[in-house]
């Protein structure tokens, strides 16, 4: 049986980064290749792999904030470039409606003509079979922001990607028993704006209901990364799982 692997693409914020580009994971079986989210930075990486992109069959955007989004629209103008003949599926929350009216009837009308896209809209609880993976969502808490957190699983194995969020029950129920929580870690303890990101204090104290076999910390800040080892003891206290800080290109095998 062909196994799952994600490789990190992007485990940065919006803040440029030379080590970290913006979000976005390649999960892959062997058969099918998709990307949870794809913010700026995320094509080049997928090229550094000598991944071809037209072998991308399809990509899931948590949100619209341009971290997430970004390089949807250089991904597009290299498949027509490149001839691609193939349709191109998007899967994103609501919001893809108006941004994919702007985007492809005023802003770059050109594009459309070129490639074949085919959108769907993710309802809060959304289970999308691609191929042998199978991707379920949950909504998160992200500001205002309506946003979409993703578990894929393939083959009784699962990894489950927070995308932007404070900590919440339905993160927790999603992640629930996943072998591999990729949970974004944006900013350091302290006075924070209420429920948008989270903090290494907030993730330990889900960690124990999630019951993750690894956690990968991603949507790094650069304060984060420099206060590394006290980051990872902090989220360590109260869970028995390995605890990493994601990197960009870091492979994850399940
Ligand atoms: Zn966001
Ligand atoms: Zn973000």
């Amino acid at each position: 049986m062909i196994e799952m692997r994600a490789v990190l693409l992007g485990t940065g914020t919006s803040y440029p980064d030379p080590q970290r580009v913006q979000s976005g994971i390649l999960v892959e079986d062997g058969d099918r290749r998709v990307l949870l989210d794809i913010g700026s930075g995320v094509l080049h990486r997928l090229t550094q792999l000598e991944i071809d992109f037209r072998t991308i069959d399809s990509v899931f955007i948590s949100h619209f904030h341009i971290d997430h989004c970004a390089d949807f629209l250089p991904l597009c103008q290299s498949l027509w470039l490149s001839g691609h003949n193939k349709t191109l599926y998007i899967f994103a929350p609501p919001t893809v409606k108006e941004w994919s009216r702007g985007v492809f009837e005023i802003a770059f009308k050109y594009l459309r003509e070129k490639i074949s896209i085919e959108t769907t809209i993710l309802d809060e609880n959304h289970v999308i079979p691609r191929g042998n993976l199978t991707v379920i969502t949950s909504p998160t808490l992200h500001g205002t922001y309506d946003t979409r957190a993703f578990r894929v699983e393939h083959n009784g194995k699962s990894l489950t990607f927070s995308s932007d969020t404070a900590p919440c029950r339905d993160i927790i129920d999603l992640a629930k028993d996943t072998d591999v929580l990729i949970h974004e870690c944006n900013w350091l303890d302290g006075p924070h704006p209420e429920g948008v990101h989270t903090s290494p204090s907030e993730l330990a104290k889900i960690t124990e209901e999630i019951n993750p076999s690894k956690i990968v910390l991603t949507h790094l800040s650069p304060e984060v990364v420099a206060n590394r080892d006290k980051v990872i003891e902090i989220v360590s206290r109260r869970t028995n799982a390995e605890v990493v800080l994601g990197e960009d290109l870091m492979v994850l095998e399940l």
